[in-house]
């Protein structure tokens, strides 16, 4: 069965914040209290991450997941990539560290991003890049690096992955199609390019996961009427909102929902 788990259904001050409190969110629904921007897919018998928040460790061991064949990036916004030191725990499982005879680069964990931002991870955590040599640290992730092109196809193991661009936030963002359509990811955005929203019309979208980061105007984030726009115009079966500010109390945002969309919470878990 594929499936999707949101490990972090927040935005990136998580709710409640340390500035504000819960903001407008109600503090007795458990749905409220929410980490960081993280998505974890099983499809095919892949296992994928979408972005390595802060919370990375703790997401992980609450949904009882060891182990990640590739990461995808949206951003290299610190929401999002925080947690990249954690990835080194997937290395060592993809390692069998008692195989003598295992393949060359057996252990590397392949991380896709657009080139900026892969250019970004390698300034500011270059000890993490599986072609960087070695530094002191003696236990760091061994990441390999691999750059999307926008629209060109990855193939991973039966599972077909088109990377698309978003626009709006401060610098360009990744958003991902999973085989066609049956699962659609958009990242922190507000406004979809043309040639990005003429490709997803053209597809049958099954589920699509947005971000809601507030329900009204924000200065880099679609706002619930911008979503539900774009929304009208992509016809998806069912809409999950992530990425979910302190202004985007759950049942709040659930009465605004129209049919087959609704707001997501930590470790929801979605059948596709
Ligand atoms: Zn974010
Ligand atoms: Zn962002």
């Amino acid at each position: 069965m594929n499936k999707v788990i949101i490990l972090g259904s927040g935005s990136a001050s998580g709710v409640p914040t340390i500035s504000d409190g819960w903001g407008q969110c109600n503090p007795q629904n458990p749905k409220n209290r929410r980490s960081r921007a993280g998505i974890y897919i099983e499809i095919n018998d892949n296992k994928f991450l979408i972005d390595t928040s802060a919370e990375l460790r703790n997401q992980l061991l609450i949904n009882d997941i060891h182990h990640i064949d590739a990461v995808f990036y949206t951003h290299t916004h610190a929401d999002h990539i925080m947690g990249i030191d954690d990835l080194r725990a997937m290395n060592y499982h993809i390692y069998d560290i008692s195989g003598i005879n295992k393949p060359k680069n057996a252990n590397l964990l392949d991380i896709y991003a657009a080139e900026t931002h892969l250019a970004e991870i390698r300034q500011r955590f270059n000890y993490v890049l599986a072609d960087e040599k070695s530094t002191e640290i003696t236990h760091r992730p061994q990441l390999m690096p691999k750059v999307i092109q926008y629209g060109k196809i990855i193939q991973i193991n039966g599972t077909e992955i088109i990377p698309l661009e978003f626009s709006g936030h401060p610098i360009p963002t990744t958003g991902y199609v999973f085989n066609n359509g049956e699962l659609v990811i958009i990242p922190d955005y507000k406004t979809i390019p043309q040639q990005t929203l003429e490709y997803l019309q053209k597809i049958n979208v099954n589920v699509l996961i947005m971000p809601l980061t507030a329900v009204h105007e924000c200065l880099y984030h679609a706002s619930m009427d911008i979503n539900l726009h774009y929304i009208k115009l992509i016809m998806p079966k069912k809409v999950i909102f992530t990425h979910l500010g302190p202004e985007c109390d759950y049942d709040a945002v659930k009465e605004l929902c129209p049919a087959d969309i609704e707001p997501a919470f930590d470790n929801m878990q979605i059948e596709l």
